[in-house]
This record gives structure tokens, sequence and C-alpha cells, in this order.
């Protein structure tokens, strides 16, 4: 029996390796960035060759320092930044361009374009997507229409399409598997999430020949072995999903109605609903999680664009702390915030308001109020914004939350977790090992090839480091949420106004 299973974390800004043993435990960990490529205002990419590169080396490395060799390892799991696009020859292996990542707004016109005649409507029903510039679809067409030749190339059936988890399965198998997983696939804005497969009426609209697109495949799955001359040796590949679905696994959100949120320069929301796909009347995503066994289930996903980058705002631009960490203790100084809000909306707003032009507002403020009370409403924000996205996925799904899952960097601020607690009524629960998104990966591979039994057993992995239960009365909650509901209003009323 092996020892280990690894966890290759291909991120947006460096690409990781952990190896786990068992028990969920660390063995070994190796990271490095990669370079991030701006063309033109509001374009990011990648070097497909680099992605791969970086991730091969911090394999290679994290195998190094615990001496394992191929033989050691069970299985590897892909977990990903999604919907970053790339297009290869088939032949010679070589990109056709440079991946273009997800957050990259140049094919934002295109996507305004198919709200003309109401086919953003057909994306949506058939994908579960707002559609947005975000998604692989038209960017997949960007590149068919810009680089020479390769519209050409695509319908001769010579390019190959994958997302950042299928561009590394056909490396590491020296081309020999062209495939996807469900969680990715969702995500491309092709994939029919409820027919579970390319959608030929989508595909036809972006131009997108379907011959380039990977075999689809369930998260947790035997794809194939890692050609010999990778590791010296095979390593079966077992396991992949896109980021956040990972994180899902790993915080081993298996039931419906469990969420876990991850709280990093914003908030990415998942709630597991089971193997119906909910269609939200507030906004939401429907999405495929990871799952393993026989049936594909799903998930409403939600986000908060900006979470901890506000505590980044207070050490770096309003300069008032000196890092992120000492917001707990200032924060914990003061009872309340002397009945002041800070709505975050540097950039608009998301759920459930959906609100472009709202910006960040601050309001209520007497003579009383001072740094303290400012620090500590910039973090309430957080927990506010969350409750909001969490109130829309209940009301979506009808499911009453039972707990929060928490991870991500500022998840580590005990203020912040209690105020959540509080503000949504129900307990929040930090596991110890925060390595959420690896583990998810590491857990679907595990359960391919046997490494661990079943899903009962990895959920004896999950181990609480501290929970936060709430303590705050009912009534000063509804009067709470009151004033947050308030001071939303007049963000969103600042920007209306606007039209005088
Ligand atoms: P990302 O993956 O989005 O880069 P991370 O999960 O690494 O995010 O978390 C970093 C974010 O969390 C930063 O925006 C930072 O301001 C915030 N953060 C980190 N530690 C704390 C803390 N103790 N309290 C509040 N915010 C924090």
């Amino acid at each position: 029996m092996q020892k280990y299973i690894m966890a290759l974390d291909q991120g947006t800004t460096s690409s990781r390796c952990i190896i786990f043993d068992q028990a969920g435990n660390i063995c070994s960990k190796a990271q490095k960035e990669f370079k991030q490529i701006y063309p033109k205002p509001g374009w990011v990419e990648h070097n497909p060759v680099e992605i791969w590169s970086s991730q091969l080396s911090v394999a290679i490395e994290a195998m190094a320092g615990i001496g394992a060799t191929y033989q050691d390892i069970s299985g590897i799991g892909i977990t990903n930044q999604r919907e970053t696009t790339i297009l290869w020859d088939k032949e010679t292996g070589e990109p056709i361009y440079h991946a273009i990542v997800w957050q990259c707004r140049r094919t934002a016109k295109m996507i305004d374009e198919l709200k003309k005649d109401g086919f953003d409507r057909t994306i949506r029903e058939k994908t579960g997507l707002i559609p947005d510039a975000y998604f692989s679809a038209s960017k997949i067409a960007w590149i068919l229409e810009h680089v020479e030749g390769a519209r050409e190339k695509a319908e001769a059936g010579k390019l190959a399409f994958g997302t950042v988890d299928t561009w590394l399965i056909w490396n590491l198998t020296k081309g020999g598997v062209h495939v996807t997983d469900y969680t990715n696939a969702s995500r491309t804005m092709l994939f029919d999430i409820h027919k579970l497969c390319w959608d030929d009426e989508i595909c036809e609209r972006f131009r997108i020949p379907k011959c380039i697109l990977p075999e689809v495949m369930p998260s947790s799955h035997l794809y194939g072995y890692t050609h010999e001359s990778v590791f010296g040796g095979k390593i079966a590949i077992a396991g992949a999903a896109g980021d956040q679905q990972a994180a899902l696994f790993g915080q081993c959100c298996f039931e419906k109605g469990q969420v876990k949120n991850t709280y990093g320069t914003g908030c990415f929301l998942l709630m597991n609903t089971g193997t119906e796909a909910i269609k939200s009347q507030n906004g939401l995503l429907t999405t495929i999680a990871a799952s393993s066994g026989g049936s594909v289930e799903y998930a409403l996903e939600g986000s908060v664009f900006v979470a901890g980058a506000a505590i980044q705002w207070l050490r770096d631009g309003m300069r008032i702390i000196k890092s992120a960490e000492v917001s707990d203790e200032y924060a914990k100084r003061v009872e309340d915030t002397k009945g002041v809000y800070i709505v975050p909306a540097f950039a608009g707003m998301g759920a459930p308001y959906w609100d472009p032009y709202a910006r960040g507002t601050i309001v209520g403020i007497t003579r009383g109020f001072e740094k303290e009370h400012f620090i500590r409403a910039t973090l309430e924000s957080i927990a506010y914004q969350t409750r909001d996205v969490i109130a829309s996925m209940q009301e979506d799904a009808k499911v009453g939350l039972q707990d929060l899952k928490v991870d991500g960097g500022a998840s580590a601020n005990d203020f912040l977790m209690q105020f959540q607690a509080d503000i949504i009524g129900q307990s929040v629960r930090r596991p110890t090992c925060i390595e959420t998104t690896a583990l998810g990966a590491a857990y679907l591979a595990g359960l391919a090839t046997g490494f661990f039994e079943s899903k009962e057993a990895i959920k004896e992995n999950w181990q609480l480091s501290k929970q936060f239960c709430p303590q705050m009365d009912e009534t000063q909650r509804v009067a709470l949420l009151k004033g947050w509901r308030r001071a939303v209003r007049a963000a969103l009323a600042w920007a209306e106004d606007d039209e005088d």
C-alpha cells in the first residue's frame, strides 16, 4: 500500500504541490509563483508552458522533500484556477496562444452582444451561469478569431482546447489523454449541466468546433497514468476539480445544504444542493459540485467581491493598520461600531443586489467614531456581505443552514469569525487544515484509487480547530441587519442619483 496521495494545486498566481498521508496530514509542500502577463488594460494572460513547468517542478520538489518516488504515490488529484483557457496543437503539444486568464475582460463586448437577441437566457438555462467574459466560451472564440490559421486547424481536428486541469493531464500523459471533469466543464459556458454534454447550440453560436473539446468525466475517476518520463514511472491521475468545488469537497460538505466560505481577497461561497440543480432567483450561479460515486451533484455559488481586500485597503490605502492580523485586536477593543456601517462596494455590489455602479459608502458617523470603530466596521462588512449571500442561497435552495465551514486567509481572524456566527445565528467551524482546496483534490483522487476507503472515512479527517457559536441575541441581530440594509440602500442610491 502506498503511503501518499498528491495534490497539484494550480492557482492564478502560483503552482503548488501538497503531498498528504491517509489521515489528511500535510507531509510535503512546494510552491512556485509564475509570471502574470498584462498585454493591455483589462487583459490577463499566463504562459501555458510556464504553468506546466512550474507545476512539474513543484511536484518533483515536494516528492524530493520526503524522498518519495512514484511508487510511494497512490494517485494525483488536480485542482486549478477555473475558466482559464488554453488551445494547443494536438500533434506538437505547442500552445497556439497564451492562456487567457479568467480575470481577462477582452471579450466583454462579445457577451453584451448575446443579450441583444436574448441568447443570454438560453445560456443561463443550459449552463447555470450568468453569461460573462470570465467563462471560457468567449475566450476560445477570441483565440479562434485572432490567431492566424487557428480556425482552419480547429475545424480540421488538429487543435485541442482545455482548461488548466486538461492542459496538465495532457502534459502528464504526454498527449495521451484529453479529458476534463464535470466541475471544470461546467465553467466553460459550453456545457449543459442538466444533460451533462457539450451543447451544440452554444458551440455553434460561438463558432467553436466540438472536435476541439475534451471528453468529460467525473471528478473522482481514473483518467490515465503519468507518462514514465515524467516521474520515472506511472502514477494514476485520478481526481480533478475546479478550485472552489475542490474546497467544498475538502471541507467535507457532502450533504445537501452544507456551505463553505473561503475568505480571501474576495469570498467564495458554495452550497451543496445534492442531485438537484437549483435555478437561483437571486443571481447566484448554478454549477456542478465535485462528487465521488455514481451521481452528479450540484452547488449554488455566490461571491463577495471585496472581503480581505477591504482589510488590505485599511493597511495599504488608509494606512491605519500595519498588518491584516492586527485588525482582530483593534476590533475587539471596542464594543460596537458606534452605529456606523461601511459598505465596501468599491467595484459595485454583487448578490443579491447586483448593481455595478454602487460605490463604497460610510454612514452614521458621529464625533465619537474612532479608528477602532473604523476597523471593526470594515471587518463586520465582510460578515454582512457573506450573510446576504447565505440568505440568498437558503431562499433559493429552501434549506436551513446547519453550520458554516470556513477557510482562506481572513478566516484566521477570530473577531470576524465570531461576528459571522452572531450575524448568521449559526456556528462557524474552522478546521485545522485550511488547505482545503488541495485536500479536496487529494480526496477525489484517493477515493478513485482506493487510498481512501469512503467519504465516511474522510470525514474522520476533518478536525475542528475552533468553533464560533452565536452569542448575540435575536433583537440585536435584527437591529444590526436592519442598519446594514439601510447602509446598502445608501450605497445603491449614490449610484442611482448619478442620472440627475
Ligand atoms: P487570496 O487567495 O485571495 O490571495 P488568501 O486566502 O491568501 O487570499 O487571504 C488573503 C486575504 O486575507 C488578504 O486580502 C488579507 O487582507 C486578508 N487577511 C489575511 N489575514 C487576515 C486577518 N488575520 N484578518 C483579516 N484579514 C486577513
